[in-house]
This record gives C-alpha cells, sequence and structure tokens, in this order.
C-alpha cells in the first residue's frame, strides 16, 4: 500500500499526457562488465562474492547472438521500442599497464567488440536496430568507469582491481569486494581536481565519439549509476543535449562516506540550462531478482503511469537481454519480456511504443 502510494506520488508533478505512451530505457550497451566466465571463476576463487551480484554474472558485451534474438522480437508487430543507452569506449589495457597505472587511454566499443569471440556483427546489428527504428541509441557516457578512482587503486596495488584488470575488467562491484571502496563504475562521481576527471571533456568526447559511432549526435544522457552535477549538465548543453534520463532522485557526486545529496525532478521540469529532466517510472530487470514477479510489478506501474496521465518510462538494463555468459539469464528473461510485451498490448490496444528521442518531441 505505501509502495503503491510512493508509486503515485513520483507521477503527480509535471508534464501530462492523454495518450498512452510506453518507452523502454536500456542501459550500459558498449560497455565491458564481465570479460568471460573463466574471469568469473578466478575472481570467485580470490575471494570476490561474484554470486552476490546478478550484473558481474550476467552483464557483458551483447554477442550477435543475443541482439538477434532480442531484434526478432522488437521486429515483430506492436512491440516496444528500446532506447539503448550506450558508453562510447572502454579503457586500452594494454596502454595503461605499459604506462604503469599512471595514464588512461580509451579504446572505442568499435574495437573492443572485434577482441570478443562471439561479436563480429555486433556494430552492423546496432546500426540495424537503429535503422529499423527499434533499439536506438542514446548516450550514457564516455566509458561507465571513474578513471581517477580506478587508476589510484590499480597504482596502489589493490588486488582484487588488479586481478580483474589482468582479465580486461574494471567493473567489480564494490558491495561483493573485501577492500571498501567506493564505485568505479559511478564515472561522473567525486570531485577530483585533476584533468582525468574533467567533466566538460568527458562529456565533449562523448557526444562526438557517439557521433562518430551511430551517425547523429545524442538527443539525451543518462548519468552512469544516475550520479551527476550541474557541471555535466552545462557540458550537455553546450553539445545541445537537452533531455536528462533518469529517476525522480538525482545523486550529487560525493567521496566515499561523505553523505548522500539529492535533487528531486519531475517528467519536464526545467534547469538552468534549458534542458528537461525525463523521469522513469516503471522497472523490468528480471535479472536482478528471480523471486519477483517483474511482469506483474511492471505493468501495475504501467497501469498507475496511464491513470496520472503520464507516460510509462520504463528501466530495462542491458543485463536481462545478455546470454554471453550465461544463456539461462536471456532465455528465461525474453520470455518474461515477450510476457510483458503481450499483456500490454491485451490490456491498452493502441498503446503508442515510442523511443525517448521521440518522446522528447511530444514533450518539446
Ligand atoms: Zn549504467
Amino acid at each position: 500500500m505505501i509502495d503503491k502510494l510512493k508509486k503515485i506520488l513520483i507521477n503527480l508533478p509535471g508534464w501530462r499526457t492523454n495518450s498512452k505512451v510506453i518507452v523502454i530505457e536500456s542501459d550500459d550497451w558498449g560497455s565491458i562488465r564481465s570479460s568471460s566466465n573463466k574471469a568469473l571463476e578466478d575472481l570467485k576463487n580470490s575471494g570476490i562474492k561474484v554470486d552476490n551480484c546478478s550484473y558481474m554474472q550476467n552483464d557483458a558485451i551483447a554477442s550477435n547472438e543475443d541482439l538477434e534474438l532480442l531484434f526478432n522480437i522488437l521486429a515483430k508487430k506492436n512491440t516496444p521500442k528500446i532506447t539503448a543507452n550506450f558508453l562510447t569506449s572502454n579503457p586500452d589495457f594494454n596502454k595503461i599497464k605499459e604506462s604503469g597505472f599512471n595514464r588512461y587511454y580509451s579504446e572505442s566499443i568499435l574495437e573492443t567488440v572485434k577482441r570478443y569471440p562471439k561479436h563480429d556483427n555486433a556494430k552492423n546489428l546496432w546500426l540495424e536496430g537503429k535503422n529499423q527504428g527499434f533499439f536506438y541509441p542514446q548516450l550514457h557516457g564516455r566509458e561507465h568507469l571513474n578513471i581517477p578512482r580506478w587508476l589510484q587503486d590499480l597504482k596502489d596495488g589493490n588486488e582484487e582491481t588488479l586481478l580483474a584488470f589482468k582479465h580486461k575488467m574494471f567493473g567489480v562491484s564494490a558491495h561483493i569486494v573485501q577492500k571498501r571502496r567506493a564505485s568505479y563504475q559511478a564515472a561522473l562521481d567525486g570531485n577530483f581536481s585533476v584533468d582525468l576527471h574533467d567533466k566538460k571533456s568527458i562529456i565533449k568526447e562523448a557526444v562526438q565519439e557517439f557521433n562518430q559511432i551511430f551517425g547523429f549526435k545524442p538527443e539525451s544522457f543518462i548519468a552512469p549509476n544516475y550520479i551527476w552535477d550541474s557541471l555535466v549538465e552545462k557540458a550537455l548543453a553546450q553539445e545541445k543535449v537537452m533531455f536528462l534520463q533518469g529517476t525522480h532522485i538525482q545523486r550529487l557526486p560525493r567521496g566515499l562516506g561523505e553523505k548522500l545529496q539529492y535533487r528531486r525532478h519531475a517528467l519536464g521540469d526545467v534547469n538552468e540550462y534549458d534542458q528537461k529532466y525525463l523521469v522513469r517510472n516503471a522497472f523490468f530487470e528480471p535479472s536482478s531478482n528471480k523471486d519477483k514477479d517483474w511482469v506483474d510489478s511492471c505493468l501495475s506501474e504501467i497501469k498507475i503511469a496511464f491513470l496520472m496521465r503520464k507516460p510509462a518510462i520504463i528501466s530495462s538494463h542491458r543485463v536481462n537481454f545478455v546470454g554471453f555468459l550465461n544463456q539461462k539469464n536471456r532465455d528465461q528473461n525474453l520470455k518474461l519480456f515477450e510476457e510483458l510485451i503481450k499483456r500490454i498490448n491485451k490490456n491498452w490496444p493502441g498503446v503508442h511504443y515510442l523511443t525517448t528521442a521521440e518522446l522528447t518531441k511530444l514533450i518539446g
């Protein structure tokens, strides 16, 4: 009951529409998470509690087959469009190691997929999905990595971080390691006064690289781990990225142990740079908890959104659609995804499936 009330409250303020709109926002595309099952085995044997994190177990760069199976569903009539929020680069592990962890080098995600064994068609599939209109790229950042935090730990000889590095991984979740530290994935967290954390150039290069890969500039941005500040907004505004995806809570950057500070947003709220906020109000994340009925809970969130005359903006991360490491993860979740679509179409015939970019045009 309290849960339901909270969901109603999130939908109370902000922009409204009479049409029934469904948007699916899916973060993390392009970024490395876990590189192989062999790597996971090694991390587990060293004491990292991989089994306690569904992202570590299942999230990876989507293979040709992962993309093909997802696209088979999206290509059917009356199915959602997925807004795929991309990172544009990953660390260049070899060059970073050669520098003695003193410098940061990156590689384009186009280079990363070339190193992966079942991914030789990934780039073509990304572009095909975009051209078909059902897999529409937007920006999630330059890399899903807090560079100063990670480099410092590598230099200091953090064994867990070094072991992951050996397997060309950085995204080991902070809650499953032995040595207490802040998140590496929270790219724009902290306020380090070093060039490597210059938010303006990180954003500028991310938009440039995105344009090089996909042939257009992103309309919207979603900050890694929902953490950003006005420096990020300003840099995005200078690149003409005028919409900010997120939840109703924006987390502000902080150091380890510092108090969490946040800002609240309603759908369509405008900031000092004339950018508008988008607010996710539904969640379909079956990979994160197998015991929960995600189809049911997502349908009830959509129902509340529509009652409040809001678009349903559903968060569903890449991890749900990836079977490269664990085929069962993908196959089970795709079945649930199809079940969700079937029931949406039954409950609300004529529903409009839009991308985030199409929604921004409606909001104006
Ligand atoms: Zn992310």
